[in-house]
């Protein structure tokens, strides 16, 4: 047993200044760290409980229109908010697509960002092969069992895939995220926050070491008529996605305007389908146009031999969303 100090930040600068100190790390809600470090997986010293900070547990309004979520407001919370379901009504089935209720109303805006990507290998330490816990030592998913792994993105080091419902929303949303660290604020692209894991697996996001997330941004609400999140999992009540879409259309009678697609469940972050965008914007949408599309969103998958179900699945699932956001009930192509 490794024994762990805990402190509470009183404020954003006492809660950067305390994660500098060595195995330091934030604490949120603490549904995902807690796991890991049950498992050994990760080993802290030092806990920074940050849900004791003001001002980053609310909602405000920014002046070109868009919102503005505090990092420590709950899953629940930011779900069920009048602003969200409104405006964000992608957003808002997302997180209510993620977890169960009893995690949503623990986990934190900044900590689902920062959940790291789900691999029985990674959260197993009887395994020795991993190269996200392990950096150098292999990747047992590789020739294991990779049924729930990435088909688009991948490495020969790392073929784990990003969990986040919420942020496949983000991303096709294209919000923002907002630190504080040593050197200052800054933001984030939400394309720019996940990484892929080329060869340092490690490595899950862009954050410096020492920022702390305290909002994220999203702009001005272009999508509200036509959204759909559609996650595809194993269990309707409660798994994390085999594949998810997010959905967004500017449409223009039976025109798209503007399209945005975000894929979920099948890379090591959330995958923007910009090739399948493209062939859509300013496009009458048939679905014709619409299969076309969901072929060149795969047209790059790359398989694991347990998985080669997810590129029709992502194909099709591809359909049905875009579809239910423009308001057709029709689906699969
Ligand atoms: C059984 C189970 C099923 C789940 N199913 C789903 C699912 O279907 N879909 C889904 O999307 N998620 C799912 N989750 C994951 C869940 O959404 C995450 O565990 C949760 O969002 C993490 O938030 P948290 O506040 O508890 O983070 P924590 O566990 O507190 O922190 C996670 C990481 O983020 C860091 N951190 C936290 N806050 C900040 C901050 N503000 N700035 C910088 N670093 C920070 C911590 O240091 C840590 O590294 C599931 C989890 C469990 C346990």
């Amino acid at each position: 047993m490794d024994a762990i100090t805990y402190e509470r930040a009183a404020d954003v600068a006492d809660a950067v200044r305390a994660v500098q100190q060595p195995g330091a790390v934030f604490i949120g809600g603490g549904t995902n760290l807690l796991d890991l470090m049950k498992g050994g997986v990760e080993r802290p010293v030092r806990l920074i409980d940050i849900t004791h900070i003001g001002g980053l547990d609310g909602f405000t309004t920014l002046p070109d229109g868009g919102i503005r979520i505090g990092a420590l407001v709950r899953n629940s919370d930011a779900a069920n908010h009048a602003l969200v379901r409104e405006q964000y009504p992608l957003l808002s089935q997302a997180f209510l697509s993620g977890a169960s209720a009893q995690l949503r109303n623990m986990a934190t805006v900044g900590g689902n960002l920062l959940q790291r990507t789900r691999c029985a290998y990674f959260y197993d330490t009887a395994f020795s092969q991993c190269n996200k816990r392990v950096l150098g030592s292999g990747c047992a998913a590789l020739e294991g069992h990779n049924r729930m792994h990435a088909i688009l993105g991948a490495s020969p080091q790392c073929v784990a895939v990003n969990p986040s419902d919420m942020s496949v929303a983000l991303a096709a949303l294209d919000a923002v995220v907002r630190v504080s660290g040593p050197a200052g604020e800054r933001s984030i692209p939400f394309a720019e926050f996940h990484r892929l894991p080329g060869d340092r697996p490690d490595v899950d996001t862009t954050l410096r070491p020492g920022e702390l997330i305290t909002a994220i941004d999203l702009p001005p609400p272009l999508f509200s008529a036509h959204s759909h999140y559609l996650k595809v999992r194993d269990r309707a009540s409660y798994a994390f996605s085999l594949v998810s879409v997010a959905a967004a259309l500017q449409m223009d009678g039976e025109r798209v305007q503007t399209a945005r697609i975000a894929l979920g469940g099948i890379a090591h972050k959330p995958w923007r389908a910009s090739a399948a965008e493209q062939m859509l914007n300013g496009q009458p949408l048939t679905q014709t146009a619409l299969n076309n599309a969901a072929a060149a969103a795969l047209r790059d998958a790359r398989p694991l031999a347990g998985n080669r179900f997810k590129v029709q699945l992502a194909q099709r699932a591809i359909v049905r969303a875009v579809n239910q956001a423009a308001g057709r009930t029709g689906g699969v192509a």
